[in-house]
């Protein structure tokens, strides 16, 4: 089996990839809503049915290749039409197989035997946007903007269970130096505004990446740092990757911890601080 599940709350399972990505299961009594469609492989569809009865529906949080390819298998899917152009590019099987390589090492080969879901460029996606609710029967998600790691990046807060699920948009190892990321002080305000939305929601917060689950305290933190970036009081440690040259905030061991017992953490480039 590619993926796995468990149990996170009374309505949210976690599926995670051996690649390292988390996606949700969010069950209500009617209907169920999956966060995430990965990339494609390991036949994700038929895993989610054998784990829920429910109608689906799909919500997005971006359109990166490691998030969103996989929604070609889906019918009735979700993505904020601002990262309609990334998605476009990112569905690529070549683009998703060149991640894969690299994250799956000696075991690609294994784990992709049964192949990927085509790469379906001009799928056509419900539009998804700030304050929009989803009554999954009993459970409630509300989509929330904040963008900054895409344009069109988007959290969920699943209310019943007090789960606010940032994806990629606010992490241990926040990107902000792809192509379509703003700048820190456009990201800085847009954490601010998210966390004002948010306020008194949220007990837990659920990453896209890694540990799923990292401490609820993760938005103020996130805030700070992007206040010691535009300060000039980052750590700048280097950090390349795919041919850009961007730096971290603050230092971490390999296993991304921080020496102050801190969580958030922003990786950006020099030249795309303020706006
Ligand atoms: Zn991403």
């Amino acid at each position: 089996m590619y993926y796995t599940s468990r149990p996170m709350t009374d309505h949210i399972t976690l599926i995670q990839s051996p690649s390292g990505e988390d996606l949700y299961l969010v069950a209500g009594s009617r209907q169920s809503a999956l966060i995430d469609a990965n990339m494609g492989v390991g036949q994700l569809r038929a895993f989610v049915e054998s784990l829920t009865g429910n109608p689906l529906v799909v919500l997005l949080t971006h359109g990166h290749v490691d998030h969103a390819p996989g929604a070609a298998e889906f019918e009735e899917v979700y993505m904020n039409s601002a990262d309609g152009e990334l998605y476009r590019s990112h569905c690529a099987l070549e683009a998703r197989q060149g991640y894969l390589k690299q994250n799956l090492g000696d075991r690609y080969e294994e784990l992709t035997a049964e192949g990927f879901v085509p790469e379906d460029p001009d799928k056509q996606f419900r539009e998804l946007s700030d304050g929009q609710r989803f009554d999954l029967g009993g459970v409630h998600i509300q989509a929330v903007a904040f963008p900054g790691h895409t344009p069109g990046s988007m959290a969920f807060l699943v209310e019943e269970d007090r789960v606010l699920i940032t994806g990629d948009a606010c992490n241990n190892f926040t990107f902000l130096f792809t192509p379509g990321s703003s700048s820190v002080e456009a990201y800085c305000r847009a954490v601010i505004q998210v966390r004002e939305k948010m306020a008194g929601k949220y007990d837990r917060i659920f990453v896209s990446h890694r540990e799923p689950e990292l401490p609820n305290t993760l938005l103020d933190e996130m805030i700070q740092v992007c206040r010691e970036v535009l300060a000039g009081n980052s750590q700048e440690v280097p950090f390349a990757f795919m041919g850009i040259q961007a730096l971290v905030a603050k230092k971490t061991d390999e296993h991304l911890r921080q020496t102050d017992g801190k969580t958030a953490n922003l990786v950006y480039r020099a030249d795309h601080i303020t706006n």
